[in-house]
């Protein structure tokens, strides 16, 4: 006899993926495989699960099968424990204490590169919403549809950031940055003394985001072990379709696209999770609504991997430095507490954190 109820178990799990709003096809598996055991004999589903013909079961897939299998070896399946972090927390309370525990953001644009609007707009939008610093992250050079940055152009910014932090109210700063691209074989797309010199570099992948697994993981790892990468930025590049109304604008390179949807990157996570862990790169959740990324379940891996988080809002434009809520939403549903979430941090440690990379 097993230590545990299979079928419990699979009926628990697919109770909390409904509570995290998890997309219902996910939760139906849980609930058909269910099903499908509740109807054989015990014995049966534990000589099929030594025998490893729990798949051959119509509505049992190779993922429940392996929660069956943990289950009735007694272990706590894994999925299910992924989930667990958030039994019998009030999420809204606790997407509420995240947002409020931000004190920045640590990713947004201006009309340097694909942005709507001047820095200065977004730095007094960010202090209007109580922010304390902002993370000035414009495109890399490569990123030629989003006008990136030439190295000339990024050591103009700074100048000119570094007069508009003069001028700026006590208490709330532009930190320098960029939004670098990620290339084909993991390098990044600026100059290194460049790279070394910015505040907070968010490194993310936006070409060649079909590339097959091995690939893409490759890529991911040579950029998150590079010392200058202090975060990880969209880690899928997934678009979903469901974003509510009124959500682009000029721009925005997502309305451009005219909503059109697109798969998540294929790579192995818990490698890349691993990875950042490691090297204390932190994996961001990006806030915007066509984005949402990474999805829930990458998400709680990389909490389980032991990784930190930034919860950026990616914004273009001044409103979009609003949009924080929807990524803490999320961050809440998966269990990440604040202490995690390095924008939690005041400016000064975040400099020193980032500098303690390269
Ligand atoms: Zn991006
Ligand atoms: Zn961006």
């Amino acid at each position: 006899m097993s230590a545990r109820d299979p079928i419990a178990d699979l009926k628990r799990i697919a109770f909390l993926l409904e509570r995290a709003n998890e997309a219902s096809y996910r939760v139906r598996a849980f609930r058909s495989a269910a099903k499908a055991l509740a109807a054989l004999p015990t014995t049966e589903v534990a000589s099929r699960a030594a025998a490893g013909t729990l798949t051959d079961l119509n509505g049992v897939g190779d993922v429940t099968a392996r929660c069956v299998t943990e289950s009735l070896a007694g272990e706590e399946p894994v999925y299910l424990r992924r989930l667990l972090a958030t039994e019998g927390v009030d999420l809204d309370e606790a997407a509420t204490a995240l947002r409020t525990a931000l004190r920045g953001d640590c990713h947004t644009h201006s009309d340097w590169s694909d942005g709507g609007s001047p820095i200065e707009e977004m730095a007094l939008a960010a202090v209007e919403l109580g922010h304390e610093y902002v993370v000035l992250t414009d495109h890399s050079p490569r990123l030629t549809v989003a006008r990136g940055l030439t190295a000339d152009r990024l050591r103009k910014q700074l100048d000119y950031v570094a007069a508009v932090n003069d001028a700026l109210p006590e208490g709330f700063r532009i930190l320098t940055g960029i939004e670098v691209d990620i290339l084909a074989d993991g390098t990044l797309d600026q100059e290194e003394e460049l790279l070394a010199r910015l505040d907070v570099v968010v490194a993310s992948v936006h070409s060649g985001l079909r590339d097959d697994s091995a690939r893409m993981t490759k890529r991911m790892l040579t950029a998150i072990a590079n010392p200058h990468v202090d975060i990880l930025g969209h880690c899928t590049g997934r678009m979903v379709a469901n974003r509510p109304a009124g959500v682009t604008g000029p721009g925005d390179r997502a309305h451009r696209r005219g909503g059109k949807t697109r798969p998540p990157s294929d790579f192995d996570a818990d490698a890349v999770f691993a990875a950042c862990a490691e090297h204390d790169t932190a994996v961001e959740i990006n806030s915007r609504p066509e984005r949402q990324d990474p999805p829930k379940r990458l998400l709680r891996r990389a909490m389980e991997a032991g990784c930190r988080f930034a919860i950026n809002t990616d914004a273009h434009a001044p409103g979009q430095l609003d949009w924080q809520r929807f990524g803490c939403e999320r961050a809440a549903l998966c269990g990440v507490p604040a202490d995690r979430v390095i924008n939690s941090w005041p400016a000064e440690r975040v400099v020193e954190w980032a500098q303690g990379h390269a």
